[in-house]
């Protein structure tokens, strides 16, 4: 192909005829198609040039278009008619009166084959484009950089490369665009942007550098063009694909959030290549992504948000492309690319997430359109909730890594360790996952730990080896810890803690040395204590609480027996209403929990190690329902977490310590199967 090819020099001081050449390209057209073709490229005049933008609905063979003008500078041009021909038959005429935009009928199209828009202005310019359909894409070029009827099959090769990627970008997005198909507007001026179903690319000078970089496409179609100011030039039928990838994903792709879409224009801008079959270009690319994140973020990883955001300028978008890779991983083209980095003088690379393949994205983008995040969170957060979702996992360890504000979990755990540290893990109810477990800096217990969480802390405390109490608090977004402080008093079991918010007043509950009941306040506003109030009766085992609006509720089990009872403190005129016993019976510690609605739930080991539970209404119990399946040998833990699912804890009935938890989704009102924590504790596990 390459005799045919013109002397391309002869564009020096075409440019300057341009408006002559648009004033009369019609009159030529003709001629121009049916004659071997005359290359006539041009480099336009900014100021002179008028591009004709499109966007076509498609269905079947028909196309439905939206014909406008625009400057260089983007300003809009009224129309008066526009005209669509194939060969010289006219297919539409269109009359308007000032229109800035013309929509035409559906009308037949002849796939692969070249047809011809005219559009006359009000200001009485003429200018007259190309076009050619296929499937899902329209290539939409002015007339002076048309090739020539000879090089149909170039742009049907062209388009069908497109046509591809256009499939494989609604193959991961999992869902068609509205206009069913995309159009590719060359405007005759340097630009690249993109629109709801079209997009725009330029020419320019800038050009010669977009040549060279995709000189790997169509092979053997190639010419070498000596420019005084770039040197060699090799042009591809000045079809190139970098720019049309990255403009194409930004049509088709839709991402959440906002900051993210450039991110993913760049990313595609790259796998396109390489999902094509195009790996040398694809290798390249992305090992210059790895390079821009080394560059630029280095080890200082926090400052990869900001970057994405555009915080710390370029290269901001790439460094958000390189992370979607990450989570894509590399497969088959690791090994070139750690040569590829080594070559830069590095040993290792970030690599945060572990591979989870192209479904990522898939998942991803279904979860956008199918699931609401939740109104509160801003940008950051939904990135974490949405990505979390579709790697089926929390991702926010390493999200925050990254420097992004992440989602605090719905659950904490702790529980004592099998070496009587204290642990504690998380979990983020849309993404079932637990963290995993931390072990508190400091601090050993010879019990089971009570924890409540409130305001951005964790309130703890655990019966030391020496069964004195301690108390400490940690800090959710920090992880702060302030160290342990004795509480003064001993306790046997593992102790019970509350707050009740209308009061802001914080509960110790413990059983006594004598098995007594005992129960201390804290007033969170000053943090003074109150001492300790021994209330009648007596426990074997560890005492539950629960506080709403001045009542403190309190359960246990008997003393002597498997008899659970149940009795409610009033905080503001500290009286105690007595113990009143439940139905019922159990041979381990209870645990209270109160619902968005304010029942008072009771949940216990039954004698037969199945786990039940009780509602009180404030003034009934309304009777025990078992959770369907499970069973412990030691007392379970409740909680309802913020959207009021309705969470369990519990220990392996086998006694091997294995650490079990499921809830009862508020939505579905069904319940999760268990799942099994790492991990073990010989104690009774906690949640908050
Ligand atoms: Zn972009």
């Amino acid at each position: 192909m390459e005799q045919h090819l013109p002397n391309l020099k002869s564009l020096e001081g075409v440019g300057d005829m341009n408006r002559l050449v648009i004033a009369f390209c019609f009159t030529i057209f003709l001629v121009f198609l049916f004659q071997s073709p005359f290359i006539r490229f041009v480099y336009a005049q900014e100021n002179g040039s008028y591009g004709i933008l499109i966007k076509t609905y498609f269905k079947d063979d028909y196309r439905q278009m939206l014909i406008s003008v625009k400057k260089p500078n983007y300003e809009g041009v009224k129309l008066s008619e526009v005209t669509i021909t194939k060969n010289d038959t006219e297919i539409l005429k269109l009359q308007c009166n000032q229109c800035s935009l013309i929509t035409t009928p559906w009308f037949k199209v002849i796939k692969g084959e070249p047809y011809l828009i005219k559009v006359k202005t009000v200001n009485g310019i003429v200018i007259t484009n190309v076009f050619y359909s296929s499937e899902h894409v329209i290539e939409s070029l002015p007339l002076d950089c048309w090739l020539g009827n000879e090089y149909n099959e170039n742009y049907n090769e062209y388009l069908s490369v497109f046509e591809t990627a256009y499939n494989k970008l609604i193959e991961i997005i999992g869902y068609e665009i509205a206009e069913k198909g995309v159009t590719m507007n060359r405007v005759p001026w340097s630009a690249a942007w993109a629109g709801d179903g079209f997009f725009v690319y330029g020419i320019s000078k800038d050009f010669h550098e977009l040549v060279i970089k995709n000189k790997l496409y169509l092979p053997g179609r190639s010419a070498v063009y000596n420019d005084p100011e770039y040197g060699e030039v090799v042009i591809d039928t000045k079809l190139v694909l970098d720019t049309r990838f990255h403009e194409l994903a930004h049509v088709v792709v839709d991402p959440y959030p906002s900051y993210l879409e450039e991110s993913f224009a760049c990313f595609f801008e790259i796998e396109l290549f390489r999902l094509l079959g195009y790996e040398e270009e694809y290798v390249t690319a992305a090992g210059d992504n790895i390079d821009r994140y080394i560059t630029y973020v280095g080890d200082d990883y926090e400052k990869t948000a900001p970057y994405i955001k555009g915080e710390l300028g370029w290269p901001g978008p790439w460094i958000g492309a390189y992370i979607i890779e990450d989570f894509i991983g590399y497969g088959e083209y690791e090994d070139r690319i750690l040569d590829y980095i080594s070559s830069l003088g590095y040993t290792e690379y970030p690599e945060f997430v572990n591979d989870m393949g192209w479904d990522f994205l898939t998942k991803y983008f279904n979860y956008l359109r199918t699931v609401e995040h939740p109104d509160e969170y801003n940008d950051d957060q939904i990135l974490h909730y949405y990505f979390s979702l579709a790697a089926d996992r929390d991702l926010s360890s390493v999200f925050e890594i990254w420097g992004f504000e992440t989602i605090l979990p719905d659950v904490y755990s702790f529980v004592k360790g099998m070496d009587n540290g204290i642990y504690f893990n998380s979990y983020w109810t849309p993404s079932p996952s637990w963290k995993g477990w931390e072990r508190l800096a400091r601090g050993a217990t010879a019990s089971g730990i009570a924890a409540i969480r409130h305001e951005g802390k964790i309130y703890l405390v655990v019966r030391g080896l020496n069964n004195r109490l301690y108390y400490g608090e940690l800090e959710e977004d920090t992880g702060r810890f302030t160290g342990w402080v004795h509480l003064g008093g001993v306790t046997l079991s593992k102790p019970a803690i509350t707050i009740d918010k209308s009061l802001g007043y914080m509960w110790i509950v413990v059983r006594g040395m004598d098995n007594g009941i005992y129960i201390k306040k804290r007033i969170l506003s000053t943090g003074i204590w109150t001492n300790w109030i021994k209330l009648p009766g007596a426990t074997s085992e560890a005492p539950a609480t629960a506080a709403l609006n001045g009542k403190l509720f309190i359960a246990v089990k008997g003393a002597s027996d498997n008899s659970i009872w149940f009795g409610v403190y009033f905080e503001e005129v500290d009286n105690f209403g007595g113990w009143v016993k439940v139905s019922g019976a159990t041979p381990s510690a209870p645990d209270l929990a109160i619902d968005h609605s304010g029942y008072v739930y009771l949940a216990v080991r039954g004698m037969d190690n199945k786990i039940y539970y009780n509602q009180f209404n404030g003034v009934n119990w309304l009777g025990w329902k078992r959770i369907p399946t499970g069973s412990t040998i030691q007392g379970p833990a409740i909680l309802f977490d913020d959207e009021n699912n309705f969470h369990i804890m519990v220990t392996s009935s086998s006694g091997d310590g294995s650490i079990y938890h499921c809830y009862r989704d508020v939505a579905t009102g069904t319940w999760t199967p268990w799942s099994k924590l790492s991990g073990k504790t010989p104690s009774e596990p906690e949640l908050t």
